[in-house]
Order: structure tokens, then sequence, then C-alpha cells
């Protein structure tokens, strides 16, 4: 499939650099929701991240009128029994902080030994455009540390170390989580979709 334009439907800087630097060599002009005004925020209530990243998506792409990319993702942590899931962003609370997430995560995993740490990032990407609708996933499993460290990404990035790692995702350079990420993983599966 042959597009021009990608919007990816977000407002947050992280996200839109991430995502760019992951389709760049495509020739795709890259945009996102901080250049329409006239594209309103809508509202995550959906019961899965595949519900929120199509409703995002729609969304965007009915206001833009341009094909549009959109991802949800949660942190999946198995002792947790998968929260805070699809609650990841507010999981403290309504205007909860990164921080506060964090240290909300930390707080419910205190004393929790190394063996039942494990979590995993999942992110799911929804591309819609004119008469098509598209989902992606992509996962990657690791442990919930017990300290942050790191001052690289967002989110819960100082409490989660990737398999294989011994650096937290915070640790990591901008490039190295691009590569590996589960985000990046979700964008490769749309990337071939786009190329085949
Ligand atoms: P969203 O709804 O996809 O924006 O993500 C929900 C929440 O998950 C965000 O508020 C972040 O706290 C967290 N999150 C999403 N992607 C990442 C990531 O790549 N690293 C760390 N946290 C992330």
């Amino acid at each position: 499939m042959k597009i021009d334009t990608l919007v990816i439907a977000t407002r947050n800087p992280h996200k839109t650099e991430e995502i760019r630097a992951m389709v760049e060599g495509l020739g795709i002009t890259v945009r996102d929701l901080t250049e329409f005004d006239n594209c309103p925020d809508v509202e995550e209530d959906g019961a899965t991240l595949e519900a929120n990243a199509l409703k995002k998506a729609l969304a965007a792409q009915r206001c833009t009128g341009l094909p549009v990319i959109a991802d949800d993702t949660g942190l999946e942590v198995y002792y947790l029994l998968g929260a805070p899931g699809v609650y990841s962003a507010r999981y403290a609370g309504e205007d909860a902080t990164y921080a506060d997430n964090n240290r909300k995560l930390l707080q419910s995993m205190r004393q929790v030994p190394a063996r039942k740490r494990q979590a995993r990032f999942r992110c799911v990407v929804a591309f819609v455009a004119k008469g098509q609708e598209q989902l992606f996933e992509g996962k990657v499993e690791g442990d919930i540390l017990e300290l942050p460290r790191g001052e690289q990404g967002f989110g819960y990035d100082p409490v989660f170390r990737p398999e294989g790692y011994t650096r937290s995702y915070a640790e990591l350079s901008a490039a190295e989580k691009n590569s590996i990420s589960h985000r990046a993983l979700a964008v490769e599966a749309f990337k071939a979709f786009l190329q085949s």
C-alpha cells in the first residue's frame, strides 16, 4: 500500500519522535495531532488496548482526512494479574504523572522477589485510512526493577528492564530502545504491511 503522509494520532512528542525515527526511510511525511487544532482529544475508555488504539485512529482519520496510526500501550505485570495494563496512564489516578504511576507500581511490588517480577509491555498499533483498518501488535518481556533507573524515555521506562538486558529502558539510548521496544515491534509489523 502506498501512502505519502502519515498522521500519528498523538500529542505526545516522545511518541511522535519514536515513531518518526522508525518510519524514516520510507519516504513518508510524518505529522501528529499538534498540527491539527480541529482534532478533539479522545477519551481512552475502551476495555482493551485494541479498542483504544482503534478509537483514537478512527477519530484522527475522520478529522484529518489522512492515513493515521494510533498506538495504545500497556504495562502488564504478571504478579498484578496484568495491571496496570489498559489503565497504565492513570494507574495512580486521573491526573497521575509518570512519577506517581512509577511510585504506585514500585509500592505494589514492594518485597515481591525477583523471580515474581516479570512483566511485559504490549503495544497495539491501529492503522486507519479510507476503507482500511488494520491492527498490529508488539510485545517485550522483562521485569520490574526495585528502584527507578535512568533518565531517557518516558512513562514506566525507568522501572522496566527488558529481558536480556542489565539496563532499564530509561538507561538505553533512544536508538537502542527504538530498535527493541514493544512500539518498534508493532511499527515493524505495520511497515511490513505497508511494503507488502
Ligand atoms: P498510551 O495510552 O499508549 O499513551 O500509554 C499509556 C501509558 O503507558 C503512558 O501514560 C505511559 O505511562 C505508558 N507507556 C506507553 N508507552 C511507553 C513506553 O514506551 N515506555 C514506558 N511507558 C510507556
